[in-house]
């Protein structure tokens, strides 16, 4: 099989009922059985094939999982209705009352705010850490740490998890290693690296029409099983179940992923390069300054790039704010959280997608007020968008 993240999808074969081109949509919620045989024992074990109810599973969803785990080349996967379902729905799977995370202290504000202020009242602990200092990690590990968490490449500073080297840690003391992938499709294969969990909020990229929430949890034949157990498994029990008929569209959409990643890559290159050569201070794993320029050469399929998300400082929240104003006049793009859109999204991370994050954590972060994150769009004419971006600049009085 081939090793390439996009040519995995393409040898998936997926057929309509009569032999359409595109898979069926199961649009039902139960399933019928012919024998009474069958259906006590598809309440015991999975049976390759048979459906029993679509929060359990659905062959549509079936059809949208498979092709993910393809592209990051784990067993199987369990498709759910948002991100977060995917996160916390892994996490309940895998700890209980007494058991520890260490994770790392720049994830999405959402993970960031279940770690810290839910997971507690069922009684376990997150150890947050800086992700790229191998020796904290190492310091917070316990005999009751399960599990380390970190995204292949961190919101919103862009900093990049070393999985080669937390995984000889997860080895060392027998945890699971958890990667968020959203930032990243087909950019980065955590499953290479030996991640045991690799999820995405399918809102972003994956889908990337900003049209749905979904997400995905992608790891081997048995946790994924586990999380769909219907006696024991988060995700049968907490019911984030995905509609079929959103799956359907977002496996429509995963098509174009590779085609849509390099021009994202592209774009988002070029912007880093000028934004930086107007001595703004550019956060973007494909630039030299990047501190970890060296670990994104290894660690990336550099055929997808360096991913299309950036961010520069504006110094201080007025001044974000004022550019930000101004590019969505100017039509650079919307200013909206989230990413992975045909337009470019922005945002000051500080007070809206990391607000979760206590002030003074976020300095100690490095997360400057002023940060502007950029989600750079498939835009056909890039050198039109940065003049724009850079009239904005110009009227803020930040170049
Ligand atoms: C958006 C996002 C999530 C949450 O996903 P939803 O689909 O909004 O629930 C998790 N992790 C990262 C990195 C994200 O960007």
């Amino acid at each position: 099989m081939s090793q390439d993240p996009a040519s995995r999808i393409q040898d998936m074969l997926a057929f309509g009922e009569f032999g359409g081109v595109n898979p069926s949509i199961e649009d039902t919620s139960t399933f019928t059985f012919l024998s009474v045989d069958k259906m006590e024992e598809l309440f015991e074990r999975e049976v390759e094939g048979c459906f029993l109810y679509s929060r359990h599973m659905n062959p549509t969803n079936h059809y949208l999982g498979s092709a993910i785990a393809l592209m990051e080349d784990k067993e199987y996967a369990q498709v759910t209705a948002s991100g977060m379902a995917a996160i916390t729905s892994t996490i309940m799977q895998i700890c209980k009352a007494g058991d520890e995370i260490v994770s790392s202290r720049t994830v999405y504000g959402g993970t960031y705010a279940f770690f810290k202020n839910f997971l507690p009242k069922f009684g376990i602990k997150t150890h947050f850490v800086n992700i790229v200092d191998i020796e904290a990690i190492k310091s917070k590990i316990t005999d009751k740490t399960k599990a380390i968490y970190c995204e292949s490449v961190s919101n919103p500073l862009l900093e990049i998890a070393d999985l080669k080297e937390i995984r000889k840690i997860c080895d060392e003391h027998n945890l699971q290693l958890i990667v968020d992938n959203t930032f990243s499709p087909m950019v980065v294969s955590p499953a290479k690296y030996g991640a045991d969990v690799v999820i995405h909020s399918l809102t972003k990229y994956i889908n990337g029409s900003s049209d749905c929430v979904a997400g995905v949890i992608c790891a081997s034949r048995d946790f994924v099983l586990s999380l769909r157990d219907v006696h024991s498994g988060a995700a049968m029990l907490l019911g984030p179940v995905l509609d079929s008929i959103r799956a359907a569209s977002i496996l429509k959409n995963i098509r174009t992923l590779h085609i849509r990643m390099k021009q994202h890559s592209k774009n988002a290159m070029y912007i880093a390069e000028k934004l930086e050569a107007l001595g703004l201070n550019v956060f973007y794993p494909g630039l030299k300054s990047h501190p970890q320029y060296n670990l994104a050469n290894e660690m990336f399929n550099l055929e997808y790039g360096y991913s299309g998300i950036l961010a520069f400082d504006a110094g201080t929240e007025e001044k974000a704010n004022e550019v930000m104003m101004k590019m969505q006049e100017e039509l650079v793009g919307y200013f909206a959280v989230s990413l992975g859109f045909y337009k470019t999204l922005f945002s000051s991370p500080g007070h809206s997608t990391s607000s979760e994050i206590p002030e003074d954590e976020q300095k100690e972060m490095g997360m400057s007020p002023g940060l502007v994150r950029l989600s750079i769009g498939l835009d056909n004419d890039i050198e039109r968008s940065f003049e724009r971006i850079k009239k904005c600049l110009s009227e803020t009085e930040l170049i």
